[in-house]
C-alpha cells in the first residue's frame, strides 16, 4: 500500500480528514494527509490529484488573502467613486448631511477643547512612520538578509497599501464631499458666464468696500495697519460670522469649534500654506506667521472645509461670507480684501488697462497692507513652496477639481453671483441678529 509523500506538495499540512473522508478516506502520513481512493481491481489506491492541486493553490490565496483584498482595494475604491460622483444630490443628504455632519462634529468635539495641534502632530508622526519603514527595508537589503526582488515586492506592496489605507479613510472622513451639491445651488445663485463689464464694476464695488472696511479700523492711511485683534482673539471670533450666515442657509452651520494654530508656523510658509485642514481629527489648522490681515478670511476658510465645503472656491466664499456676517470689522476687512485680489487678479488676465485704472482706487494703506503680505510670502519662495503647490495641484485634479491649484481662483464666479444678487450690501441687521443674541 503506497503512503508515501508527494515532494510537491510536501507544505500542506491541513488535516482533510473531514472533507475528505466521506467519500474517499485518508491516509496518514506525519501530518500530512491526502484522499485517496482504493482501485479494487489493480489493488492499488489512486491519489486525487485534482484535489490536492485545488487544495494547494486555494491555502495559497487563504495565505495571501489580505494582501490580495488590499491590491484589489485601490482599483475598487475609484470605481466606488467614480460611481458617487454623479449623484451629488445623493452625497448631500447621505454623507454630507448626515454621515460626515455628525463625524465631524465628534471629532470637533473630542479633540477640539485640546490646545495641542493634535493633526499636526499625527500628520508628522505619519510621515516620520513611512521613513522608518523605507529606513528598515533599506537596512534589511544593505545587509543582505533580503534580495532585491524581495526588496522590490515588499516595498511595492507596502506603498500600495498605505495609499490605500490613506485613500480610503481620506474619503470615508472627508473627500466624499468633494462630489457634494454645488455652493451656487444651496444658496441659490446665478454663476452664468459674466462679461468684462460686470467684471469691472464688481471689482471697483470691492475696491470701495475694501477701503472703507479698513478705514473702520484707522484714521491712519499711509502705514500698515496695526491689527486690533491678537492671534488668540481672532480665533475666537471666528464663529461669529457663521451664525447669521446659519440662520440663512442652515447647510452652512457651524458648531463645535476646533481651530488651532501651529507649531512651527514657517514651516508650513516655506511649503507655501496658510492653514489645513486635517479631516482625521477634525482640526483646523492655521499658520499664524504671515501678517494678520489675511488670517481672519484663512480661519473662516479652513472653518468651511470642517462644515463640509471642500472645494477651494467654495470655501473662499463661505470665508468671504462668515466675514461679511462678522459683527467684527477685522474680518470684514480681511474678507474684503481676499474677495478684491481675486477679482482683480481676474480682471488683470482679462483686461489689463481697466486693472491698472482700477488700482489706482485702492487707498494707500490697502496698498502698504498688500505689499506687506507679499514681501512675506516672497521671503518664503523656494524650490520646495514650488514643489508644495505641484502637489497640492495634484491633490485637487485627484479630487474631482479639475482645475487643479487654480480652483482657488473660480471664487470669482461665485462671487459675481453674490454681487448679482445683492451688489454685495450686507444688511447691518443681519448682523444684529447675531449681537442681540450674544
Ligand atoms: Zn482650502
Amino acid at each position: 500500500m503506497d503512503s508515501g509523500l508527494i515532494p510537491e506538495f510536501t507544505q500542506i499540512k491541513n488535516h482533510c480528514d473531514i472533507h475528505c473522508r466521506p467519500i474517499y478516506g485518508t491516509v496518514s502520513s506525519g501530518n500530512l494527509c491526502f484522499p485517496r481512493k482504493l482501485n479494487r481491481r489493480l489493488g492499488v489506491y489512486h491519489y486525487n490529484y485534482l484535489y490536492i492541486f485545488v487544495n494547494h493553490y486555494l491555502e495559497i490565496l487563504l495565505k495571501n488573502i489580505g494582501k490580495i483584498l488590499t491590491l484589489l482595494s485601490l482599483p475598487l475604491q475609484v470605481l466606488l467613486l467614480r460611481m458617487v460622483a454623479d449623484r451629488p444630490l445623493w452625497v448631500e443628504h447621505f454623507y454630507t448631511g448626515a454621515v460626515y455632519k455628525y463625524l465631524s462634529q465628534g471629532l470637533r468635539f473630542a479633540f477640539g477643547g485640546l490646545s495641542l495641534p493634535l493633526g499636526q502632530l499625527l500628520f508628522y508622526s505619519l510621515i516620520a512612520g513611512v521613513l522608518v519603514w523605507i529606513g528598515g527595508l533599506v537596512k534589511m537589503r544593505l545587509k543582505k538578509k533580503i534580495g532585491r526582488k524581495q526588496f522590490a515586492l515588499d516595498f511595492a506592496f507596502g506603498a500600495i497599501a498605505i495609499v490605500s489605507g490613506f485613500y480610503f479613510l481620506f474619503n470615508s472622513m472627508w473627500g466624499l464631499n468633494y462630489y457634494r451639491q454645488p455652493i451656487q445651488e444651496i444658496v441659490k445663485l446665478d454663476t452664468k458666464v459674466f462679461s468684462t463689464t460686470e467684471l469691472e464694476a464688481m471689482s471697483a464695488r470691492l475696491i470701495e468696500l475694501t477701503n472703507q472696511s479698513r478705514s473702520r479700523l484707522t484714521p491712519d492711511n499711509y502705514n500698515p495697519l496695526l491689527y486690533p485683534l491678537s492671534h488668540e482673539q481672532i480665533l475666537a471670533q471666528a464663529p461669529e460670522g457663521y451664525r447669521p450666515l446659519a440662520q440663512k442657509y442652515p447647510a452652512l452651520l457651524y458648531s463645535q469649534q476646533s481651530v488651532k494654530s501651529v507649531f512651527v508656523p514657517e514651516l508650513m510658509s516655506y511649503f507655501g500654506l496658510a492653514g489645513i485642514y486635517f479631516p482625521f481629527t477634525g482640526e483646523a489648522n492655521i499658520n499664524m506667521d504671515p501678517p494678520p490681515y489675511m488670517l481672519p478670511e484663512t480661519v473662516c476658510h479652513e472653518m468651511a472645509h470642517q462644515i463640509g465645503f471642500a472645494s477651494e472656491d467654495e470655501a473662499n466664499f463661505v470665508s468671504y461670507l462668515a466675514c461679511e456676517l462678522s459683527p467684527e470689522p477685522a474680518f470684514q476687512y480681511s474678507g474684503n480684501l481676499m474677495a478684491m485680489r481675486y477679482t482683480l487678479n481676474r480682471l488683470y488676465w482679462e483686461d489689463s488697462t481697466t486693472y491698472y485704472r482700477q488700482i489706482q482706487n485702492l487707498s494707500p494703506g490697502v496698498k502698504c497692507d498688500l505689499e506687506v503680505t507679499r514681501n512675506y510670502w516672497n521671503g518664503f519662495e523656494n524650490p520646495i513652496e514650488v514643489a508644495g503647490r505641484v502637489i497640492n495641484d495634484l491633490f485637487l485634479k485627484s479630487n474631482n477639481q479639475t482645475e487643479g491649484v487654480r480652483s482657488y481662483n473660480r471664487v470669482v464666479e461665485l462671487l459675481m453671483g453674490e454681487y448679482r444678487k445683492n451688489g454685495l450690501v450686507y444688511e447691518q441687521s443681519q448682523k444684529q441678529v447675531f449681537v442681540s443674541q450674544k
